[in-house]
């Protein structure tokens, strides 16, 4: 008799999975449909022997030192800090639009006084915000929402940003500072060996049986269990009684070139051209050295893995309908992005699972694994340094310290210490 059964191999199904053999002893039974444990976070070496993630590009970012720390039980990290460029009138230019962005699309040289001036002169305010389009408008002008939003979004989720809840695109990061990474938050980096590997180490423990290619309803009658933590999709568990919860999905179209390198950033967006949305490359988020380099496009489309739930309001209404379901479900647990119908970040998913361990097992919160060696010795270092050992007397204890990771894994990359930015929390979807 198992005491759980997991549904789903994601990172949901698998820090619930890790907590509860490793912490409480419990026997767990993880399964998940596909070929592979690790959901969509899902990376693996193609057959030229790059490294590429399956289901489009997933960079780990957190402003939470409990997440990272615990991740850090089961991997190694390199220094990684993601940048964008995006395709417009002919340019490629950094996305956020910061000074850089203005000046290159516009042909000036203001400072950054003078681009937030530039900048309010374009705002159109409006009294109420309550589509995408109200919410960039309003922050940037029509011009540079035509020019960087209103197709991108169109391509991306098939409606009209004015059609859109606000939420899509909640806040438009703008900068008036040549700040060009992506993301902002406190801890940035890429698990050494890729997402895969540190699934592996998290599942590998004696209490945890793994069965692939196997959805859950073909032996939910056969092998016993105590109770299920279920991270598949909410309407589906419940055969669809209300109907289908509307998700928007990604077709990817890899592809290996015979080039070192392809493009100048790890990701350019296309807002205005070609039918695809961005084309990501490879080796820019995992360092690897190879003599050809691995791209992958992204077309979004309407039918397909659910990816993004569409948020509008009858569809929230419709969750509504089956989370009332799932509360009173008994002996189950919903838990991690398709299960509550939400856009979350790698690391929210792993808060969400850390949490409801923390209710399974009445403890307040998640403890180290004393059984696992060392791998990761998470060191504070002060920001700004150049990482050569992080023992520089910093005591971390300002909630932005940045960590340095084990060293070289013989793999010939090497563990660089992770960058400290402003913790913020910047909701950004991918
Ligand atoms: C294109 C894309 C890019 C992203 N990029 C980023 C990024 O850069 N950074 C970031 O932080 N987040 C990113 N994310 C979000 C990230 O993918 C999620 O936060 C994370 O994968 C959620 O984990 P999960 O366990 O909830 O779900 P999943 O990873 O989807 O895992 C759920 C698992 O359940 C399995 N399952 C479903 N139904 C059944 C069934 N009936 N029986 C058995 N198994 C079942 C599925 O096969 C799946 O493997 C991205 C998401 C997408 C779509």
């Amino acid at each position: 008799m198992f005491d759980y059964l997991i549904v789903g191999a994601g990172f949901a199904g698998s820090v619930l999975a890790e907590r509860l053999a490793s912490q409480q002893n419990k026997k767990v039974l993880i399964v998940d449909t596909r070929n592979h444990i690790g959901g969509n976070a899902y990376d693996h070496y193609n057959e030229d022997g790059i490294l590429v993630h399956k289901y489009g590009p997933h960079i780990f970012h957190t402003n939470s030192r409990d997440v990272f720390e615990y991740l850090s039980l089961f991997t190694e990290w390199r220094r990684y800090e993601h940048r964008v460029l995006a395709s417009v009138d002919g340019q490629l230019v950094p996305i956020p639009i910061n000074l850089d962005t203005i000046n290159k699309l516009y042909g000036l040289n203001l400072t950054a006084f003078e681009v937030e001036e530039f900048l309010a002169s374009l705002a159109e305010p409006k009294d109420y915000i309550r589509t995408s389009e109200d919410v960039v408008v309003s922050k940037v002008g029509r011009e540079l929402y035509e020019k960087f939003f209103r197709n991108y979004t169109r391509k991306q989720w098939g409606i009209d940003p004015s059609e859109l809840d606000k939420s899509v695109t909640a806040r438009v990061p703008t900068r008036t500072n040549r700040d060009d990474r992506y993301f902002t938050d406190t801890y940035q980096a890429m698990p050494l060996h890729g997402y895969t590997r540190m699934f592996d180490q998290m599942l590998t423990h004696p209490n945890i049986n793994i069965m692939l290619n196997t959805d859950y309803r073909e032996i939910q009658n056969i092998i016993p269990y105590k109770e299920m933590i279920y991270t598949g999709p909410v309407d589906g568990f419940f055969d669809y009684c209300y109907g289908k919860l509307p998700y928007r999905s990604l077709e990817f179209k890899h592809e290996t070139l015979n080039e070192d390198v392809h493009q100048p950033q790890a990701v350019i967006n296309y807002p205005n051209e070609h039918l695809y949305t961005r084309v990501t490359e490879f080796k820019y988020l995992t360092g690897q050295e190879h003599s050809k380099t691995s791209i992958v496009y992204e077309y979004p489309q309407a039918e397909g893995d659910p990816y993004y739930p569409v948020p509008r309001p009858e569809n929230a209404e419709l969750y509504k309908q089956y989370k009332a379901l799932a509360d009173a479900e008994p002996g189950v647990h919903f838990v991690g992005r398709l299960a509550t119908y939400k856009y979350y970040n790698m690391d929210q998913v792993v808060a969400q699972a850390l949490a409801l361990y923390a209710q399974l097992a009445d403890r307040p919160t998640w403890h180290p694994r004393e059984d696992l060696p060392a791998k990761q010795p998470v060191t504070p270092i002060s920001n700004g340094s150049n990482g050569s050992n992080g023992s520089n007397g910093s005591n971390g204890s300002n909630g932005n310290r940045s960590f340095t990771a084990a060293s070289s894994n013989g793999s010939g990359r090497s563990a660089t210490p992770v960058a400290a930015g402003k913790a913020e929390q910047n909701g950004k979807s991918h």
